[in-house]
């Protein structure tokens, strides 16, 4: 069933766990990961992030995402990811997305705030939640020689986010310590202290980008420091293409397309699963170590 960000967030705050949050950007991803929360009877949130409007524009998967919401058995909430125009902000509102995240976390501070602020009103409007940053998450991944030793000036600082929580009246707010976006060439230091301070600070849930490589020990860290929504992809979408590369070498001849979309999307649910029992703590059962 379609839920409200507000409401899948305030269950995990309640019951200490985190809300895997996958961008979807094609419908094997979308089936992998409704399927792997289903198995598991835990929310989810599906995503379709700005950057993705290349690969697929909002107006043609938003639907799809809205539709397959609506009728799979467990609470999911269809969100945008970090949404810097104003416009493609509102039309996942008018689409019917459950939330938005506005990141403008390059600009100086007041304009965040500023922009925020009508994010958020607009977002009243349309019974949305509204996801925001401050601090700045590293966008290259791992992919440049940043060390993240250095990047500590980048990280969220406790007492400015309690600020702007109060100054837009969010409803959730990710935070910098440490993780990056994309693939990481180095394991990820992560300041947990950061996260046990801003969640000391503020009472709305804290969410975590740059999820996927992340260790299950970290995510479990990062879960008992108040994070309650994990962003997760890079991954999810490397396992499946290794996993399909592998099947195209092993297969006898050229093999139908719909093979390789089944094999895709087997492949990102396994995954989807795997990190989900651990972001939902429905743990106690074995899984196998990190992947
Ligand atoms: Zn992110």
């Amino acid at each position: 069933m379609l839920a409200k960000l507000s409401d899948v967030l305030e269950s995990a705050q309640r019951e200490e766990f985190a809300v895997g949050a996958f961008n979807t950007p094609n419908l094997e991803s979308i089936l992998g990961v409704l399927n792997a929360a289903e198995e598991l009877g835990c929310p989810v949130i599906l995503m379709h992030a700005e950057v993705h409007e290349d690969l697929i524009p909002i107006d043609i998967i938003g639907p799809i995402m809205l539709y397959m919401a609506k009728r799979a058995k467990v609470p999911v909430c269809v969100h945008l990811d970090h949404g810097e125009s104003i416009p493609l902000l509102e039309k996942a509102m008018k689409l019917g997305f459950t939330s938005v995240m506005y990141d403008g976390s390059l600009l100086p501070y007041e304009e965040n705030v500023e922009n925020t602020k009508k994010i958020v009103q607009m977002a009243r409007n349309y019974n949305v939640s509204v996801e925001a940053e401050i601090g700045i998450i590293n966008r290259e991944g791992g992919q440049n020689e940043i060390s993240f030793k250095t990047m500590e000036h980048m990280y969220t600082d406790p007492m400015t986010a309690k600020l702007f929580v109060e100054s837009t009246q969010i409803d959730a707010l990710a935070c910098a310590f440490g993780t990056a976006h994309g693939i990481y060439k180095e394991k990820p230091l992560l300041d947990f202290s950061r996260v046990k301070e801003i969640s000391r600070l503020i009472k709305i849930p804290l969410v975590m980008h740059g999820g996927s490589g992340v260790s299950f020990d970290d995510y479990r860290k990062a879960i008992s420091s108040g994070i309650r929504k994990i962003n997760y992809y890079t991954y999810m979408a490397k396992y499946a293409g290794e996993k399909v590369s592998g099947k195209l070498q092993e297969a006898k001849g050229i093999p139908y397309y719909h093979d390789i979309f089944s094999w895709g999307t087997e492949a990102m649910e396994e995954h989807a699963k795997d990190v989900l029992r651990v972001f939902s703590k429905t743990s106690r059962w074995n899984y196998h170590d990190d992947i």
